[in-house]
């Protein structure tokens, strides 16, 4: 192929034309209502290069992508603070399970599943008043896009159902692990859940991941701090799939109930995809395939 954009179309066209599979969540009603059958892919590169292909600028619900932009941010207000609180092991388990949880006396295995993104949560609050506006903030900054916001109907209908982050929530009050304010820590987290956003933002969002830790206007993290995010996305970035997704695409990733993936290849570019239909572990389906199918042609794995 003559150029990454015909690569791009190639591999768009591949998974667009494969049976569709998969479907997408029922606990948060206003995202079973998106449209199930788009697919979107946006390749930003270190050099500001930007190819794209299909559904690439249609803004879909972050979901637990914005869990990594929180943890950024909560690294860059001081990683001590932070790793006191939580650990950094893949989990094995569903993304919102509960029963590492009651073992582990209220300590998250990592950032990524919801308990962990629950205790971050709590943990910027804390540290600098609003998780889901300094994750805007940051995205804002980074995408170049003062547009990009909150869902709000997304937000309310996630809140309305968020019995097992709640219950997650209140397990670790309990231990003493979180802040008793539950309620305050649930709305600042389906909130921050509900930014919604384009493969196109994305992918210049998290570009900085890509670039030692350099952002739009200086460092968004140090260069050790962005490696270390990196192995974070790697061995916990799709909860129980990670080994699939190692496996499979071999790159550090993100994905959300939305059916965003994030990858990073490290010095070259960020990949943001994007297919609603998710598989039984909350990735989406369309999302890794693309993914799989662009690795196949490039020296991109990291491995
Ligand atoms: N807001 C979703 C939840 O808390 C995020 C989960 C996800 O994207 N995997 O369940």
């Amino acid at each position: 192929m003559d150029s990454l954009q015909d690569l791009v179309d190639h591999c768009w066209q591949t998974v667009r034309t494969a049976p569709p599979d998969g479907r997408q969540v029922s606990y948060i009603p206003a995202l079973a209502r998106v449209p199930a059958d788009q697919l979107g892919i946006a390749v930003a590169g270190v050099d500001g290069s930007m190819v794209t292909a299909g559904d690439s600028s249609t803004p879909f619900s972050l979901q637990s992508i914005s869990k990594l932009f929180a943890l950024c941010e909560a690294l860059s207000a001081g990683p001590e603070q932070l790793w006191a609180r939580l650990d950094k092991e893949p989990s094995g388990d569903r993304f919102d399970s509960l029963m590492l949880l009651e073992h582990e006396a209220g300590r998250p295995r990592n950032p990524f599943i919801n308990a962990g993104a629950l205790l971050v949560t709590d943990h910027l609050r804390t540290v600098r008043g609003d998780a889901a506006e300094v994750v805007l903030e940051l995205v804002r900054r980074e995408a170049g896009n003062a547009g990009i916001a909150v869902d709000e109907e997304v937000a309310a209908s996630e809140r309305a159902m968020s019995h097992r982050n709640a219950a997650l929530a209140h397990y670790m009050a309990s231990c003493g692990t979180v802040d008793p304010d539950v309620p305050a820590v649930l709305d600042q987290y389906t909130r921050m859940c509900a930014v919604a956003a384009s493969c196109e933002d994305m992918a210049k969002a998290a570009l900085f991941l890509a670039r030692a830790g350099q952002g739009v206007d200086g460092p968004v993290l140090s260069a050790a701090e962005t490696r270390r995010v990196n192995a974070l996305m790697l061995t916990c970035g799709l909860y129980d799939a990670a080994g699939d997704f190692a496996y499979r695409v071999g790159l550090p990733g993100k994905s959300g109930v939305g059916g965003g993936v994030l990858a990073v290849v490290p010095g070259q570019c960020v990949v943001a995809v994007w297919s609603p239909r998710l598989d039984a572990r909350g990735n989406s389906v369309g999302g890794v395939r693309l993914l799989e199918e662009l690795v196949r042609h490039t020296d991109w794995s990291v491995f």
